[in-house]
């Protein structure tokens, strides 16, 4: 039985590791903290309540994510919500929920009644979300100068000051983490095609019902099923190299492993500490990990004496604050794993691309949520905030920036046996949880075929329906006749 080691029990290595274990390979999966998960985790503080990092949610159109979600047993852990609401400070709310008509259209209902858009807002998006369309979101200036920002983009395609701040900013900053003007139009697009226009169901919004480290109970069992280990707090320290191959991998007190082959799934920031010179001359593509940047989420936990929101979460326009969610609604069914332990109501609100937070303290960042939240739900005002939390992730996900692609090394190195996992290699996917299980399967797919075996973990994207599924089956038989 052939072996390998992975080291990182974020999703990428998680999604290797599994997907190399159901291939026959002994899988032995090492992660330096005591817990699995990575960036996408959960911990229990010190007074016994379960917190995720941060709020962690997918779409519709995260079929990898999804897929690994069945082989590990987590699928029933999800909730997906087909309503998205919205609320601006005047009181307005908006929705997005699919109506009867089909892909393209199945959002146009709700987005006519959008009242924190008015009519202009909404004929500027429509252009641009025609624009998509007719392209299959490929517009033709996306690759200019080697990535034009999102901003830009809009800006070609004159966008209303509200559109660009109440739509495309709303969605976008929380779907990819950085600013409109600091994120490649092309995942930008790409967002609203996958999830909004191709097809009828990918803007659908799961959300764990569980705290995010009960999803991967299923990896460890999974591994270790098949003859594998998952070994917690080892910290890799550093690589072993014999006549320019990776001979083994190095822990604490002059311990070292060694196996047929190496996934390495830690953050580009880690792996660039790791990495010897002389790996990084052989291969150019892991030379410039430095350049990939960073950007940050700030999650903010409030504990009430009691109910103040009925929604399983809010989206909070030109405000701070991006997102409130409902936890103890959310965990309401789930036997247990995360049953909020106090009485009251627990709410984890999310803000992306939280530059502007990293400086301020703890208390000045609850005391500007909690006056955000009190202005968009009344019952807050007269409730009491029993406990709150601020976890801000300085290094939550790399930089969508424009061409941040040519920095992102594929799975496969030039180094004989040694292969990268992690959101920020090349997916074509910006940092989600979907990325980082692509490269996992990815990483395990080059592995096998540098073996001389095939097999396919990488699930395809959602099939297009409604009109879409029409429209792109004429065009391939115009274009197959
Ligand atoms: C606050 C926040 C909110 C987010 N929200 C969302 C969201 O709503 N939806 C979404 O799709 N994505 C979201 N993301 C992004 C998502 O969490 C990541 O894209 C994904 O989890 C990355 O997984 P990964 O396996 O590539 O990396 P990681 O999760 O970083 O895993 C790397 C692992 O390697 C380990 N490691 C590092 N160095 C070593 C070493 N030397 N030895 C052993 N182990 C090591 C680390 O401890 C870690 O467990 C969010 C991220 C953050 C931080």
């Amino acid at each position: 039985m052939k072996s390998v080691i992975v080291i990182g029990g974020g999703l990428a290595g998680l999604a290797a590791g599994v997907a190399l274990a159901e291939s026959g390979w002994r899988v032995r999966l090492f992660e330096q903290r005591p817990f699995l998960g990575g960036r996408a985790t959960s911990y229990v503080l010190p007074d016994g309540e379960h917190v995720d990092n941060c709020q962690h949610v997918t779409l519709g159109c995260c079929t990898n994510l999804e897929d690994f979600y069945r082989r590990v047993g987590a699928a029933g852990k999800i909730k997906f919500f087909d309503r998205l609401l919205f609320l601006d400070p005047q009181g307005r709310q908006g929705e997005m929920q699919a109506g009867f008509l089909p892909a393209p259209f199945h959002l146009t209902g709700s987005f006519a009644k959008f009242a924190p858009l008015n009519l202009l807002d909404k004929l500027s998006i429509a252009r641009a979300m025609l624009d998509i369309l007719r392209t299959q979101g490929q517009p033709a200036d996306l690759q200019e100068n080697g990535g034009i920002s999102m901003l830009e983009w809009l800006r070609r395609r004159g966008q209303t000051k509200r559109a660009v701040e109440r739509f495309w900013r709303v969605v976008l900053v929380s779907a990819l983490d950085e600013e409109l003007d600091r994120t490649d139009a092309c995942f930008g697009v790409d967002v609203f095609w996958k999830a909004f226009l191709s097809n009828s169901t990918g803007y659908r919004m799961g959300v764990p019902a569980v705290p995010l480290a009960n999803l991967y109970d299923g990896c460890k069992s999974e591994i270790e099923r098949r003859g594998g280990e998952v070994i917690l707090r080892a910290p890799v320290r550093g690589l072993k190299m014999e006549s320019g191959e990776l001979a083994g991998v190095r822990f604490d007190e002059a311990r070292e492993e060694s196996a047929d082959a190496y996934v390495f799934a830690v953050p580009h920031t880690a792996l660039a500490e790791l990495l010897p010179e002389s790996v990084k001359q052989s291969d150019p593509s892991l030379a410039n990990l430095d350049k990939i940047k960073v950007s940050p989420i700030t999650g903010v936990h409030f504990w009430f004496d009691r109910t103040v929101m009925r929604e399983p979460f809010i989206t909070l326009l030109d405000t701070t604050t991006q997102w409130v969610f409902n936890k103890t609604a959310l965990y309401a069914d789930s036997n247990g794993a995360g049953k909020i332990s106090a009485p009251g109501q627990y709410l984890q609100l999310v803000i992306s691309a939280s530059y502007d937070l990293l400086q301020k303290s703890r208390q000045e960042i609850i005391d500007l949520c909690l006056g955000e939240v009190c202005e968009a739900l009344p019952a807050a005002r007269e409730a009491k905030l029993v406990k709150a939390t601020v976890i801000k992730e300085a290094a939550a996900t790399f930089s969508p920036e424009p061409g941040v692609d040519r920095w992102r090394p594929q799975q496969q190195t030039a180094v004989s046996r040694l292969f990268l996992a992690g959101d920020w290699t090349a997916t074509g996917w910006p940092a989600t949880m979907e990325g980082a299980v692509r490269s996992g399967y990815l990483a395990a797919e080059a592995l096998l075929r540098a073996e001389g075996a095939s097999r396919v973990f990488l699930q395809p994207d959602l099939a297009p329906d409604g009109f879409i599924a029409m429209w792109l089956g004429k065009q391939k038989t115009a274009s197959s006749s």
